[in-house]
């Protein structure tokens, strides 16, 4: 049993929909077996930080070998005497001697008829429509949350970290946790003593209705600029730095982001967002879902 010494090579932030690779590791996980590639298309679940989720895909081996449904493809971690998946994995990215791997799951008893060995090539074919679905609730996603900032942007009393806009970050500050959907994204923002702390007025979330029509005018303005979208990398490894990049009206923004992305803000005809509050244990949670609408 061998386990790889680097990081998976990915083509997804690219947009790569099919990749060729070589089996570089092959392990019977309960039921489900655990296949690593040296280079994928497959854009994994990470548990640390799940918002956008593993892409739908198929797998073959060789020639002739069948293809397999991939049931799940997650971010993994070796240190060369074990792999460790999903939120096993007991280091951060970037820890020396570690490497980052996508980890593609499929079923047992599929394996030995697929020929899932070591040294095999394999084929992965992501499914294009449910990609490029997710593509556009992702971008929709960070559209979204920096219009917020901006919606929000007079409701400091002190002086915090800004966004790529030059926004108090909102976003970064309160989000607790943000989904990815097809077409659609959801992010949950906590206001509770910290935030307030740092000098956030959470009166800015009595009037809903008004925060959610400043947010939708500013999104509608960057929709109608056709703004191109673009990863760039730092390398081609699974833990490289990517940064999204749109360049927007007012100047580039620009996030760091593992997912993927549409190309153009042209491909979306409006970005609905519905915003709702509700009081957790003395704190307010703001529910922002954001839903893109692809050009006809
Ligand atoms: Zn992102």
């Amino acid at each position: 049993m061998t386990l790889p010494t680097a990081d998976t090579r990915v083509t997804y932030p690219a947009g790569a929909l099919v990749s060729t690779g070589t089996v570089l590791h092959v392990e019977t996980v309960g039921d489900r077996v655990a296949v690593v590639l040296d280079e994928t298309a497959c854009h994994p679940v990470d548990a640390a930080w799940p918002d956008q989720p593993a892409d739908q895909a198929t797998i073959g081996f060789g020639d002739d070998g069948t293809e397999v449904t991939v049931l799940d493809c997650v971010v993994g971690a070796t240190d060369g005497t074990e792999l460790y998946l999903g939120d096993a994995v007991p280091v951060k990215k970037g820890t020396e001697g570690w490497a980052f791997l996508a980890v593609h799951l499929i079923a047992g008893d599929a394996m030995t008829a697929a020929g899932a060995i070591e040294g095999a090539t394999a084929r992965i074919e992501v499914d294009a429509a449910t990609r490029h679905a997710l593509s556009a609730g992702h971008t929709g996603c960070h559209l979204a949350s920096l219009a917020l900032n901006a919606a929000l942007a007079d409701d400091w009393r002190k002086e915090v970290v800004l966004d790529t806009l030059g926004a108090p970050d909102f976003d970064a500050l309160a989000c607790e946790s943000s989904r990815i959907a097809p077409h659609a994204s959801t992010d949950r923002y906590r206001i509770g003593k910290s935030l307030r702390r740092k000098g956030f007025d959470p009166a800015a979330l009595d009037d809903l209705e008004a925060l959610g029509a400043r947010i939708r005018e500013t999104l509608d303005g960057w929709l109608d600029s056709g703004a191109t979208v673009r990863i760039d990398r730092d390398g081609d490894g699974l833990t490289d730095r990517r940064r999204w990049h749109c360049e927007l009206p007012g100047g580039p923004a620009v996030l760091a982001c593992g997912g993927t992305h549409a190309a153009s803000l042209t491909e979306f005809s409006s970005i609905a967002v519905w915003l709702e509050r509700e009081e957790v244990d003395g704190a307010v949670v703001l529910s922002m879902v954001s839903t893109v609408v692809p050009a006809g």
